[in-house]
């Protein structure tokens, strides 16, 4: 493929397989190579020292330059970025080690680095987001509100403002062009790892940031940890000397898996969303549960679906009119389904957000004991079907 900046607008299913890998054909190459190098030769000291600058002050390598230490910058990891920026309609991104890392990049880089140490967080979002906020570890305070109190809950010292769509574990779907309207000037970072780029680019709605949990579905095989942030070239000068410093840049290892998993990405996401599809539809039958989550089951006054988000994903919870010990019952004895925490691979996983990944998350905002989260995979539905009904 050609340089994409001077080819015509392609479908995320052409992008999800030829992003990032303008460069090869140059090199003689086709597969993705892996370069582990955590040094490189460095042209002569000026060239050395100029790259150098360039790298710890946030910028890309000069022409000719070198990329000096793997702490700053990846040739391996800068083809999933470059991939990954295209899928999010977005002019570059940033990969970092996991979810969380790019996270804390986010908040380090426009609070403490900005002097604006106030962020206003909508809630539900994943647990870990949730603590990190609540426990202030990065300097930072936090007002955590309601998609619609955003307004409201901006401070002279707001530096940023965090939302999640799909929300987790309930599923409500919250318009990010709503929340962008309502933070104004301050920029907007959109939690995008349940809708994934295929279904849904929060840049196009006015976000400033989208970020990944890459570990879930961008990985999609279970088998590699790491977090990305699509942005600005702007923005990203802002993040990179932060995963500099703090050491938080992805492996390459892991950006060759997670670069790799882009290729499938379309094509996963539509089957595990179809077959999500059928197993909501079972679940609303059922006289055990007592209420189903799921994109399109749930009510969506900004009108979401369809518009903002392309379709409903793959991720499901429920509610069972037992509480707990039904939701005890029913994730210990799925033999399909992996009792487990995490997301978004090719294989289907169910549990209790209460003890497990919502579990540091305090007081009112803790889930129902008794709801239970899925994430289908691609199985056969039926099958999955049967497993449940097993368990209820
Ligand atoms: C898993 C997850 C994270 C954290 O990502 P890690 O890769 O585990 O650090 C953040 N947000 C959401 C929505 C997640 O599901």
């Amino acid at each position: 493929m050609n340089d994409p900046k001077n080819d015509l607008p392609m479908s995320v299913d052409t992008l999800a397989v030829h992003a990032g890998r303008e460069d090869l054909t140059a090199l003689g190459l086709h597969a993705l190579p892996i370069d582990l190098s955590t040094t490189n030769p460095l042209p002569d000291i000026e060239k050395g020292g100029d790259s150098y600058e360039a790298l710890a002050t946030g910028g890309t390598p000069p022409e000719n330059g070198s990329n000096v230490y793997a702490r700053l910058w990846n040739p391996t990891v800068a083809r999933f970025e470059a991939g990954l920026a295209q899928l999010e309609h977005a002019e570059t991104a940033v990969a970092f080690a996991s979810g969380m890392a790019a996270l804390t990049a986010a908040l380090l880089a426009f609070t403490a680095s900005t002097g604006k140490r106030h962020v206003v967080a909508v809630r539900p979002l994943y647990g870990g987001t949730d603590h990190l906020l609540a426990t202030g570890l990065l300097g930072t305070e936090v007002t955590f509100c309601n998609p619609d109190e955003v307004t409201g809950a901006l401070r002279e010292d707001t530096g940023l403002v965090l939302m999640e769509t799909p929300a987790n574990p309930t599923l409500e779907l919250v318009s990010i062009a709503d929340v962008v309207a309502q933070a104004g000037t301050v920029p907007v970072l959109v939690d995008n790892t349940f809708a994934t780029p295929v279904l849904q680019n929060p840049l196009d709605h006015g976000a400033a940031l989208a970020m990944h949990s890459a570990t879930k579905y961008l990985g999609g095989h279970g088998d590699v940890i790491g977090g990305v942030i699509a942005c600005s070239e702007q923005h990203a000068e802002m993040l990179r000397p932060i995963r500099a410093i703090t050491g938080a840049i992805l492996h390459p290892l892991a950006a060759y898996l997670l670069h790799r998993g882009l290729t499938t990405l379309p094509l996963r996401v539509r089957a595990q969303q179809d077959n999500a599809r059928k197993v909501a539809e079972w679940l609303s039958t059922q006289d055990a549960v007592e209420q189903v989550y799921f994109p399109g089951m749930n009510e969506d006054p900004a009108g979401v679906l369809g518009t903002q988000m392309a379709g409903p994903g793959a991720m499901i919870s429920i509610r069972l009119k037992g509480g707990y010990a039904a939701a005890e019952k029913l994730t210990t004895s799925v033999q399909i389904f992996t009792h487990a925490v995490s997301l978004g691979g090719v294989d289907s996983l169910i549990e209790n957000p209460a003890a497990l990944t919502h579990r540091p998350v305090a007081g009112d905002a803790k889930p129902d004991a008794g709801l239970v989260r899925m994430s289908i995979g691609l199985e056969s539905p039926e099958d999955l079907i049967a497993d449940l009904a097993r368990g209820l």
